[in-house]
């Protein structure tokens, strides 16, 4: 063993008392599981750039507006919707919804202020997320694109130049109401335009009226969707919707009580 110098011997000792020491604190430490029993959550492919999610409903591929009243008053071409005559409305009704669409103001420069690239999506056709070319085009901020409309500016301005196809991704909450008509919990829409984070669950004050400071007024529990026509040629494609649901263990008792409630039982004991 003379061969076998201290230099090489000491850090093989070290790294071996190393390897026993953490492996007897993994021993020490007990695994954290709820005991909750969740169901499974489906399983759904993604899809890819362009394309929709297994489980979304596509409500315009580039082909037509038949999954919408109205859509043969707009024009298709080349793959995309353009906005004209009148506003759209989905057939189908939606409540709590992912949402994604991708939208062009003019490429040619026409107007300014709300009278540029002007459309906007309605929730349940009673909350606008604004769509505007408000690239290099000041109006009123929460009048601008990727505001709620009349109720909060969007937290950046991530608008690309007109003619450019942009993105964008809701998540609605829609307000649920009491058998009085009253708010029960308020609705809430996050945004994300090109990708960039633009209202973080801003909760709904009423319905976005563009002449009355917004209002509740009870409504069904689903809804169409409606697309805005503004007078502004906007361009449209790679519509698609998810509607979605909480994902509840079978038990009735709130998830947050039960984890809480195992919070207090680890407690160490005074
Ligand atoms: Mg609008």
């Amino acid at each position: 063993m003379r061969f076998l110098s201290s230099k090489v011997l000491k850090p093989i000792a070290a790294s071996l008392i190393t390897a026993l020491l953490s492996n007897s604190v993994a021993f020490a430490q007990k695994e954290f599981k709820s005991g909750i029993e969740w169901p499974e959550p489906k399983v759904v492919n993604p899809g890819g750039a362009g394309l929709a999610p297994s489980d979304a409903i596509v409500l315009f591929d580039g082909k037509d507006l038949s999954q919408w009243k109205n859509g043969e008053k707009w024009i298709i071409k080349d793959g995309a919707a353009i906005a004209s005559k009148s506003g759209i409305s989905t057939k189908q009704a939606f409540g709590d919804i992912q949402l994604h669409l991708e939208w062009a103001s003019p490429e040619k420069v026409e107007g300014n202020g709300q009278g540029r690239g002007n459309s906007g999506v309605y929730l349940m056709g009673k909350y606008e997320v604004q769509i505007l070319d408000s690239f290099e085009n000041k109006t009123y901020f929460d009048g601008q694109a990727a505001s709620i409309y009349k109720q909060y500016p969007p937290l950046v301005n991530a608008c690309r130049k007109p003619g450019e196809w942009q993105t964008y991704d809701i998540i609605f909450n829609a307000p649920r109401f009491d058998k009085e008509g009253k708010v029960s919990k308020p609705g809430h829409i996050t945004v994300l335009h090109n990708g960039v984070l633009v209202q973080n669950h801003s909760e709904l004050q009423g319905g976005t009226m563009y002449d009355r400071p917004p209002e509740y007024k009870a409504h069904p529990d689903k809804l169409p969707i409606d697309i805005q026509f503004h007078g502004n040629p906007v361009k449209f494609r790679n519509i698609w919707v998810r509607e979605f649901k909480e994902l509840l263990p079978p038990e009735k008792a709130s998830v947050a009580n039960k984890l809480k409630e195992l919070n207090k039982t680890q407690e160490p004991k005074k």
